[in-house]
């Protein structure tokens, strides 16, 4: 994809030292063409449309958008006229949900927000202008429309500049924009995290100053920007930097506590519990499944409270601890109960593949059958790669989840031991033989229904 044109490249590192110029402008994806329209359509009935935010910032930087947002000067009311049967459950805060070829585009009136008393919500927003809306967006990167004709960039606060320099930069003042909406303080960093930018001396200073306030955030919108760090490989990164701003003591102590907790240099030469969970981010395989980087981030934390010098460093029932501590911690941050059951039963299993070697084959294969064993698998191998690299039982693991498959892809046997009794055979040894040939002609395609299996089997024993 090669969404860029004109002065914009889709390469950041192209654009250092350019200045920003005012005519900058971006061409639009296919996949643009719905909100495109919807746009267009409200220019047509007289109102100004633009797509906004974060689309605008991925199109710039040669991203695809996961989204694309419109805004515009119409009231909801205005946008029901034009497109009559629009979804208006979002009305009162001036967003309307329009359907156009096939997809369902959010359409949010020019607003202002009113102060935020509760450091979470505006107290009633206002209708008003394009440029106050942008104003009102968390950071410069964040704070761009772009005119659907044109593809010109629209930009107040010098989120041209900064996707250039890739900065993190609040709009206005960082500590005001931090108490309106403490959400802000993690999104700087899923953002840093997710660009690959850095957060500006001034916002950083008040990111870290503000940091304890992320506590009186509803704990689910937490989750869902964490699990977006979490889900951006490699993550070690992404979590470090959360450590750095304070955001991690208060939202996962339990994660902060795995700092000094030695390992038994033998097994996890790379160092600490906290080292070893970053690097294990780091390893795993890209867009991870929430439950997969939920369970990498917490597979160890049982260490801290279970670690105990015998004969060396041990952390007997470490992974039965994090199990249960990973239910409480999912709970906290209200994730679905389908990714706690996934995370706590790779957590709790995560330590078996140490014993793969004694597992009698029927066992291990009855092991690779649980559900989400490949989840299991990936956050093992990821596990493996970041500490002592041994793959062994990995690799063992893979091969019996291969059988596994190979047995399920196998269809069901239609001349089986009931049928024969059905059909008048003495149950006996020559079952099985019986059995076996008539599974081999149904593979070759000789049986394909009951009756065919009927028939070869009443052939078979009138001229075995
Ligand atoms: P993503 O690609 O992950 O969807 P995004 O930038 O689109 O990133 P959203 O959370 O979808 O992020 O928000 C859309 C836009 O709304 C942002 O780009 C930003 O302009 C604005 N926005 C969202 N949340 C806030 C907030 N808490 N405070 C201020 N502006 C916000
Ligand atoms: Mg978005």
């Amino acid at each position: 994809m090669s969404p860029i044109c004109n002065s914009c490249s889709p390469n950041v590192a192209m654009w250092e030292n350019v200045p920003y110029h005012p005519s900058m402008k971006i061409s639009f994806p296919p996949d643009a063409r719905a909100s495109r329209s919807v746009a267009r359509k409200i220019n047509e009935a007289g109102g100004e449309a633009y797509l906004i935010g974060g689309c605008v910032r991925d199109l710039c930087l040669g991203r695809a958008p996961k989204d694309y947002d419109v805004a515009t000067s119409l009231p909801p009311e205005a946008i029901l006229t034009i497109f009559p049967g629009a979804n208006e459950t979002g009305k009162s805060f001036g967003v309307m949900r329009v359907r156009s070829h096939g997809s369902e585009i959010e359409v949010a009136t020019f607003r202002r927000d009113g102060p935020y008393s509760d450091g979470r919500r505006p107290d009633f927003v206002e209708f008003t202008s394009l440029k106050e809306d942008i104003l009102r967006r968390d950071f410069t990167v964040n704070a761009l429309a772009a005119d659907v004709e044109t593809g010109e960039v629209i930009d107040h606060s010098g989120g041209l500049d900064d996707l250039a320099k890739k900065i993190i930069r609040a709009v206005g003042k960082p500590e005001a924009r931090f108490e309106e909406d403490r959400l802000r303080l993690i999104r700087a960093v899923r953002f840093a995290h997710v660009l690959g930018f850095t957060i500006e001396p001034g916002t950083w200073n008040a990111l870290r100053a503000l940091a304890k306030k992320i506590s009186s955030v509803a704990m689910e919108r937490v989750a869902d920007e964490l699990t977006k760090i979490l889900c951006c490989v490699p993550s070690g990164a992404g979590i470090r930097l959360l450590d750095e701003s304070g955001l991690l003591e208060v939202i996962l102590p339990e994660v902060t506590r795995m700092k000094n907790v030695a390992q038994p240099e033998q097994f996890h030469p790379e160092g600490d519990v906290f080292i070893h969970t970053c690097l294990v981010m780091d390893q795993l395989k890209p867009d991870p499944s929430p439950a997969v980087a939920w369970a990498a981030l917490l597979h160890d934390v049982g260490k801290p409270d279970t670690f105990m010098v015998t004969d060396r460093i041990r952390f007997h029932g470490h992974a039965e601890l994090g199990a249960r501590m990973c239910r409480k911690i999912g709970r906290r941050f209200r994730l679905s109960n389908a990714v706690i059951d996934r995370m706590h039963d790779v957590i709790l299993e995560h330590q078996k593949f140490g014993d793969i070697d004694k597992m009698r084959p029927g066992r291990l294969k009855r092991w690779a059958a649980m559900p989400h064993f490949e989840e299991l698998l990936e956050v093992h191998r990821a596990d493996c790669a970041g500490s002592h690299a041994d793959m062994s039982a990995y690799e063992t693991a893979c091969a019996a989840l291969d059988e596994i498959r190979r047995l399920a892809a196998m269809p069901a046997k239609i001349v089986n031991g009931e049928l024969l009794i059905e059909l008048g055979l003495e149950a006996g040894p020559s079952f099985r033989e019986i059995i076996e040939e008539a599974y081999e002609a149904q593979l070759e395609g000789r049986i394909n229904t009951r009756d065919d299996g009927i028939a070869w089997v009443r052939i078979r024993s009138i001229v075995p």
